[in-house]
């Protein structure tokens, strides 16, 4: 955090050097834009293939085809979800939220696409349908489905609770949801759980210190945000035991509810013109 009372003195020109007016780090006007309307009327056609309920304080993972599509629905209350991603066939390529968020801000909606790690980093599935929308940024400079927030984990938890020792983060969650999924060991597993799309979580940056602030999700029952998988993915969504986190995460202390995913497959001659995207085309050599 900034200092309150800084010990450098400004100098003669501090005001005109902070009057300098910001520009957009990675402008997306030259990057490929998702074609919404064909995802939109191919999803017309879709028909539910497989659900999972996420049941509160756990995680599960499932499985979508590339050219399918995903909802995730809160069905009984307000709760939110820490959601992960990797390609089906190569865990090491997964969701890259720290660029996903220098490509399309702090909070994602329709259109938006979560992105893969390096060296990939190509759209892995796109956003075409989010409930929340209307909701935009509130007063206190918040908003919904972050991708600033990293997953409560049990870390940092120990750090700030004085050596605590809580089993059911949603780091932890998703941990023991892959290794089942993946027949991989814990320790194995936990290497691929990674930062998360907070789904209806509702954050920001408080305006004067700059601090992560998280405040009572607007989510109500019914309300929904869909994917369209642009590579074959394996995901993983885990209900925070924050639930709606308008008070504590990693405790058992707030009131949590379940999350359905499902999963649907649309008729495949709707996506005529569509193709899963490339690798990256940047060639690796690095300047050598
Ligand atoms: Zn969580």
């Amino acid at each position: 955090m900034k200092l309150t009372q800084p010990f450098t003195k400004a100098p003669e020109d501090a005001q005109d050097r902070k009057a300098v007016e910001p520009v957009i780090c990675y402008p997306v006007d030259s990057l490929e834009q998702p074609e919404l309307e064909l995802y939109q009327n191919s999803r017309q056609s879709a028909e539910k293939v497989s659900e999972v309920l996420v049941k509160p304080r756990t995680a599960e993972c499932f499985n979508v085809p590339a050219g399918h599509f995903f909802r995730i629905t809160s069905v009984e209350g307000s709760q939110v979800g820490d959601l992960n991603l990797w390609n089906a066939e190569n865990l090491f390529e997964r969701f890259y939220s720290g660029k996903t968020r220098a490509l399309h801000g702090t909070h994602l909606s329709t259109g938006d696409r979560m992105w893969s790690s390096f060296p990939s980093l190509r759209p892995m599935a796109t956003i075409v349908h989010d409930t929340l929308d209307w909701y935009g940024f509130d007063e206190f400079g918040g908003s919904v489905h972050d991708v600033i927030g990293t997953r409560c984990d049990p870390y940092t938890n120990n750090l700030l609770s004085d050596g605590g020792q809580y089993h059911y983060c949603c780091h932890s969650n998703l941990t023991r949801a892959l290794a089942e999924k993946a027949n991989l060991s814990l320790e194995e597993a936990e290497l691929h759980v990674h930062d998360v799309l907070n789904v209806f979580m509702c954050t920001g940056f408080t305006r004067d210190t700059g601090q992560y602030f998280m405040k009572a999700s607007p989510v109500r029952p019914d309300d929904y945000i869909e994917f369209f998988a642009e590579i074959d993915l394996l995901g993983g969504l885990s209900a925070c035991p924050g639930g709606d986190c308008s008070t504590k995460h990693s405790s058992d202390v707030a009131s949590c509810h379940p999350l359905l995913v499902e999963v649907l497959k649309p008729q495949l001659d709707t996506l005529d013109g569509w193709q899963k995207p490339k690798l990256n085309g940047y060639d690796r050599s690095h300047g050598l």
